[in-house]
């Protein structure tokens, strides 16, 4: 670079794109010689999100490498490794997009803190959300708590702008300087137990795009009918991809609102926003519940039952399936999400927290602000949530939205040859007919481990007790 010219860095994290992605298009935008970075913290802790990140960053080094612009890979506390790194290779400002999750932002703040001292800038830009968590507010200045209306401000104010394209031209750094190579990230499992993973998915915005296509070639126009039908492939299966920001959401709704019957998809990515609203103006909800009542709710379940629902052996079927479509796959279809989201805290009466934790652990998609809503939202205890006495019979959920069985039989194979009848009940059904699909209870497949109706009312009785208080 010219003698007292300074680079522009671009600090990725969870934006990991090209197109539509402000804080390069800034740093491009200077004119100056541009330095992509991203430093791995201990933020991504959860195995299945480790496997994406890892393959998610090598598509971004391609699509990065197709702008000749190297991508430096480093390991450590952003706050102390990257202002250091920065005056190592003469760069006076970074670009970045902004975070929501408590932990970034607090990570951010200081890094930003730790930039000032040595006279370095930190500028944010928008681009994990469609619009800023603070340029809704309700009438009275404050934030939404319920979903029809801040719908319906969404609707109403914001002007979604075309996403922009990738920046024709970037001037590459001549130093890329001294990052480390992806494996020594060490993102990948020691045991390889991610075959499932790579069966269904393909990080990075290739498959986003792909996926995207996809969905707008045909699901989309049964998508309202099919998205509570686990076994069809009926919805966008978007999430991880618009997580670690591969797509942006501007991207998905400008793709999908000329699509005329997209309204029950778009309005899934403002549940999104919500869910990101939400989580900026009530950052403690991440571990504790937005309605304070509940901070007393006497959980009093038996702990070890926790491991038969995180391994699918609860003896319910349609719970079982979603587990093991979990384990294998790293996603679980939303309708069932709720289904033994809520079997674990209103049958099992065990803590929300616990549930949310083994999400955060297991899905490709784990996202602290949709996470944390989707388990609030069931326990009944955050905004707008389902009232606590609606207790989801496992059995009935089955039988409405997988009639066939279909989904079961794929994730219990064990179960595949029972008859319709039987499939989301097999302890109802008679020793003839398991012994036609050749199950013996408790040896093939587990007795149910808690019985329904005894189940909930033990969980009405202890919502009543919490509100005696
Ligand atoms: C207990 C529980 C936990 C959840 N945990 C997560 C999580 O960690 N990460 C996550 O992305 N979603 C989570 N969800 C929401 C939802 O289940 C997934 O977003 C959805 O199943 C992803 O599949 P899709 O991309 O095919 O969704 P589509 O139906 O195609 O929807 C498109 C996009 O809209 C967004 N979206 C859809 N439903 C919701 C919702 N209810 N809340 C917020 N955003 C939504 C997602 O970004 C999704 O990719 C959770 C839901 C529940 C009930």
């Amino acid at each position: 670079m010219p003698a007292g010219e300074n680079s522009v860095a671009v600090w990725y994290r969870r934006d990991l794109r090209t197109a539509d992605h402000a804080a390069l298009r800034m740093a491009a935008a200077t004119g100056r010689p541009v330095l992509p970075v991203f430093v791995l913290g201990d933020e991504e802790s959860g195995g299945a999100a480790r496997w994406w990140l890892h393959h998610s960053l090598q598509a971004l080094r391609d699509e990065l490498a197709a702008l000749e612009l190297p991508l430096v890979l480093l390991r450590g506390n952003a706050p102390e490794i990257l202002p250091e790194w920065a005056d190592r290779h003469g760069i006076d400002s970074i670009h970045c997009h902004r975070s929501y999750e408590p932990p970034a932002v607090q990570r951010d703040d200081e890094t930003a803190a730790a930039l000032r001292t040595r006279g370095l800038q930190l500028h944010y830009h928008e681009g994990a959300l469609i619009t800023g968590p603070e340029s809704l507010r309700t009438g009275q200045g404050g934030p939404y708590q319920v979903f029809t209306p801040y719908s319906k401000a969404f609707t109403d104010r914001v002007v979604i702008e075309p996403p922009a394209t990738v920046p024709a031209a970037v001037r590459a750094a001549a130093d890329p300087g001294d990052g480390l190579p992806l494996a020594a990230l060490d993102l990948l499992p020691r045991t390889d137990w991610a075959a499932g993973l790579r069966g269904l998915w393909r990080p990075g915005s290739e498959g986003a795009a792909t996926n995207l296509q996809r969905f707008l070639a045909d699901a989309v126009n049964r998508y309202d009918a099919d998205r509570n039908r686990p076994h069809r492939d009926g919805t966008s299966r978007l999430s991880p991809h618009l997580h670690f920001g591969e797509i942006s959401p501007r991207q998905v709704w400008h793709a999908s609102k000329a699509t005329r019957s997209a309204g029950p998809f778009l309005r899934q990515i403002i549940w999104r926003e919500f869910a990101h609203h939400l989580l900026h103006y009530f950052p403690h909800t991440v571990d504790r519940p937005l309605r304070p009542a509940f901070d007393a709710f006497p959980w009093d379940g038996d702990p070890n039952l926790f491991s038969a629902w995180q391994q699918g052996e609860t003896g319910y079927p349609l719970v079982d399936a979603g587990m093991r479509q979990l384990w294998h796959t790293g996603w679980m279809h939303n309708r069932v999400r709720m289904v033994v989201a809520s079997f674990l805290v209103k049958h099992l009466l065990l803590p929300w927290q616990t549930g949310a934790d083994w999400f955060a652990d297991t899905l490709v998609d784990s996202d602290l602000a949709n996470n944390t809503f989707g388990w609030q939202w069931t326990a009944g205890c955050g905004a707008d949530a389902a009232p606590y006495f609606r207790i989801f019979n496992p059995t009935l959920q089955g039988r409405k939205f997988d009639p066939e069985g279909e989904y079961v039989r794929r994730w219990v194979p064990e179960l595949a040859k029972l008859p319709k009848r039987w499939i989301h009940e097999p302890a109802a059904a008679s020793p003839m007919d398991l012994a036609g699909a050749g199950i013996v209870l408790g040896r093939d497949y587990p007795h149910p481990i808690v019985e329904h109706r005894t189940a909930r009312e033990r969980a009405l009785e202890s919502y009543r007790r919490m509100q005696a208080g």
